[in-house]
């Protein structure tokens, strides 16, 4: 019997077994894979595309403690550095396909390679629907940080006295009304929210209540109007916040997810499968670079327990409750 750490019986982590797969190169994964390279677990990262997830859209942060007015692919930037510093990296370009849950472990598919894990974080993210679908228009990526936004909480400040218009969630149109000078937003209203936010309350309100088809965004050097059904309408904002979980392939795989298709976790990023967590968007809002950054820490360090529990357990150790994560 050996000492270590202060725990007789327990010998220092063997690390060439797979201890984790971190699905997701997001704010929410860049975290958690830095937390566990610190605590020496021996993981895996995995994106479906470069790396970077929704930071890279992002034009300017302002909510990030610690770094202001920072571009989105700067911080993402300076997350990679991190995590190569700390000796992790990721493994671009290699979408997991299938999750399942065998007896006695995870089987995680890859595009590549079926993992043998003993612990998952899901860190997938969400879904930021366009006006594509809806609209058929494809150009509002052009006018992305010069009007257009598709986060409230992070760009609403910066439309303080100006005249903003919302299509998506109604909810945000009230929370822009707190924000801005003058809101108006584009019905009808998705089903989803249409008992709680029906268009009478929207007009009762203050928002001004606008049906019809988007034709075009327009502006030259940034967004300056919305041309709906023919008629020019003079906007400096245009918040889109239409969302999908995207989360089908951890449904089919057993983890519970609420109404709207996000996964279900408690405090300890825990989902209802033992040694699988999630982080970041893919749990649901507020969706937010900070709130993942901090999901992804907490889903790590409770990975990292995990993994100790088992192995005490696998010693003989009767464990506490607390260890029962
Ligand atoms: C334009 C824009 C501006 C924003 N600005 C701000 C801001 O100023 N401040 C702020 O706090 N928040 C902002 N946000 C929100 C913020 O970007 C998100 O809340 C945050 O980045 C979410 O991080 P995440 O890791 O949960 O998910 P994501 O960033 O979405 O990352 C998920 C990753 O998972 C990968 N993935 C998905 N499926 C799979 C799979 N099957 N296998 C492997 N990999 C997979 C994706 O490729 C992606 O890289 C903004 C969002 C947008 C769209």
């Amino acid at each position: 019997m050996s000492y270590f750490g202060g725990f007789y019986g327990l010998e220092k982590r063997d690390v060439d077994e797979l201890e984790l797969v971190i699905i997701g190169a997001g704010a929410a994964g860049f975290s958690a894979a830095i937390y566990c390279s610190l605590l020496d677990v021996n993981y895996l990262f995995l994106d479906a595309e470069q790396g970077g997830g929704l930071i890279n859209i992002a034009k300017e942060i302002e909510n990030y403690p610690g770094v202001v007015g920072i571009r989105g692919p700067e911080l993402i930037k300076a997350f990679k550095e991190h995590l190569q510093q700390v000796g992790g990296e990721v493994r671009a370009f290699e979408p997991v396909q299938e999750l399942h849950f065998v007896a006695g472990g995870l089987l995680v598919k890859s595009n590549r390679q079926t993992y043998r894990p003993k612990a998952v974080i899901v860190a997938t993210g969400l879904e930021v629907l366009g006006l594509k679908e809806e609209f058929g228009l494809t150009n509002e990526r052009d006018y992305l940080g010069k009007g257009v936004s598709y986060c409230t909480e992070c760009d609403g400040p910066l439309f303080k006295g100006k005249k903003v218009l919302a299509i998506g969630n109604p909810f945000d149109a009230f929370l822009l009304q707190r924000l801005t000078e003058r809101v108006s937003y584009l019905g009808p209203v998705p089903e989803e929210f249409r008992s709680q936010v029906p268009r009478e309350i929207i007009e009762a309100n203050n928002i001004e209540y606008l049906e019809g088809q988007l034709e075009a965004l327009e502006g030259e050097n940034c967004l300056e109007a919305v041309v709906v059904d023919g008629a020019r309408i003079p906007v400096d904002g245009l918040f889109i916040t239409r969302r999908k979980a995207g989360s089908e392939i951890f449904e089919k795989a057993g983890l519970k997810l609420d109404d709207d298709g996000f996964i279900i976790v408690d405090r300890q990023m825990a989902t209802n499968v033992a040694g699988v967590y999630a982080a970041g968007d893919i749990t649901g809002e507020p969706w937010q670079i900070a709130k993942s950054v901090g999901e992804g820490a907490v889903a790590s360090l409770s990975v990292f327990r995990f993994l100790t529990g088992q192995r005490m357990r696998n010693l003989g150790w009767a464990l506490k409750d607390e260890w029962e994560i």
